[in-house]
């Protein structure tokens, strides 16, 4: 892992944050736990190996992290981009079908 970015972690995790799960070119988002403060490759890394239910992050916390270039986003952010604000890599559509079990509902 380069230094000064936040790990990873997962199964068979890679340099830019794709898993055994989810591991196409777009997959290089992580997303992290509130309760035990990691960034996790996707919930299912999550749900094999930390033992307890993805703690799900509340609007506008820096919770969801760029596995290119280590940028930490909002929800918000994250949502509005097709692809990095900083290093400018493509992000996964397909994501935000899932974004119910990384972040807590809006309201
Ligand atoms: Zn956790
Ligand atoms: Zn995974
Ligand atoms: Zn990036």
């Amino acid at each position: 892992m380069p230094v000064g970015r936040e790990q990873i972690r997962g199964i068979d995790v890679d340099a830019e944050g794709r898993c055994a799960h989810y591991h196409t070119e777009l997959d290089v988002v992580a997303n992290r736990c509130t309760l035990c403060g990691e960034f996790w490759a996707c919930h299912e890394c999550h749900a094999e190996l930390a033992g307890h239910p993805f703690g799900r992050v509340g609007e506008g916390v820096p919770a969801v992290m760029c596995g290119v270039c280590g940028l930490i986003m909002d929800h918000a952010t994250y949502v509005a981009a097709s692809c990095c604000p900083s290093c400018g890599h493509a992000f996964n559509p397909r994501c935000l079908l899932h974004a119910h079990k990384y972040f807590q509902p809006k309201g």
